[in-house]
C-alpha cells in the first residue's frame, strides 16, 4: 500500500535523477588567483574573498563556491538545508537506530 505523502516524498525523491536534499556548507577562502561562478547569483567570485563551499549531499565532485552573502540569503529563505536540518524534516523511517533497538524485545 502506498501512503499519500506530499511534502516529504521519499518516492518522488527517488524518481528524480539529481535532487539535492541537503548541503554540506563550509567557509572557505584561499589564496589561489582564481575565480569561480557563484551558483546562486551567477556572478564571479574570487577565491580570495570570504566565501562558502557548497557540497551537495557531501559529494565533493559537485561542490561549488558561493558568496557568503548569497548563502546567507538562501538559507534565510529556507534553501540550502544542512544535513541535520534536512534530517529533522524526514518522517521517521526505519533507520539504523530503529534496526538496532526496534525489535530487540
Ligand atoms: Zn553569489
Amino acid at each position: 500500500m502506498e501512503r499519500e505523502s506530499t511534502e516529504s516524498d521519499g518516492l518522488v525523491e527517488a524518481a528524480r535523477p539529481v535532487e539535492t536534499r541537503w548541503w554540506a556548507l563550509r567557509r572557505a577562502q584561499s589564496f589561489k588567483p582564481v575565480s569561480y561562478t557563484c551558483p546562486l547569483c551567477s556572478l564571479q567570485l574570487h577565491a580570495m574573498t570570504d566565501h562558502v563551499l557548497l557540497t551537495p549531499e557531501g559529494d565533493s565532485e559537485r561542490r561549488r563556491h558561493a558568496h557568503a552573502a548569497c548563502v546567507r540569503a538562501a538559507r534565510a529563505a529556507g534553501r540550502l538545508p544542512s544535513r541535520a536540518e534536512w534530517e529533522v524534516t524526514q518522517p521517521r523511517a526505519p533507520g539504523r537506530l530503529e534496526r538496532l533497538f526496534g525489535r530487540s524485545r
